[in-house]
């Protein structure tokens, strides 16, 4: 069995935004070699998400609009955990969105279903951040 593992870096401009990260995955997933297996991709910060969903402007700011209401990020001093920080919503929002996603690989191909992208969802920003990529098969 390979193993392949890496950590892809973003910098991200703003406290929220979703980026589509399918490319670099996809980049990932190609250097490995592997053809069929498992491919793993997990945010490595407890205030940001990696999830599967449409690759749609409007669908996007709408997952915006229901976390802010869930969640809201201000004011910071509803939440009990924002004594220090002012990250609360963050981490609210990164649970509701996800951790991590696994795709099957085909072929050596992304097994996705129609429309399936692959998003990292930042909810605490203007900072370098990272994600994981692990994928194992033969
Ligand atoms: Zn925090």
């Amino acid at each position: 069995m390979k193993s392949y593992r890496k950590e892809l870096w973003f910098d991200i401009p703003k406290r929220r935004m979703f980026i589509n990260i399918t490319p670099e995955v996809n980049d990932c997933l190609k250097e490995s070699g592997i053809k069929e297996g498992l491919l793993l991709v997990n945010a490595m910060h407890i205030t940001a998400s990696v999830f599967i969903n449409d690759d749609e402007r409007g669908l996007h700011q709408d997952f915006d609009k229901w976390l802010e209401k869930l969640a809201p990020e201000k004011p910071y001093s509803q939440y009990a955990h924002n004594g220090y920080e002012d990250n609360a919503d963050a981490h609210l929002k990164r649970t509701i969105m996800g951790r991590e996603v696994v795709v099957a690989v085909t072929n050596g191909k992304l097994d996705f279903g129609p429309w399936e992208q692959i998003f990292y969802g930042e909810f605490d920003g203007m900072r370098r951040k990272r994600v994981l990529v692990k994928i194992i098969g033969e």
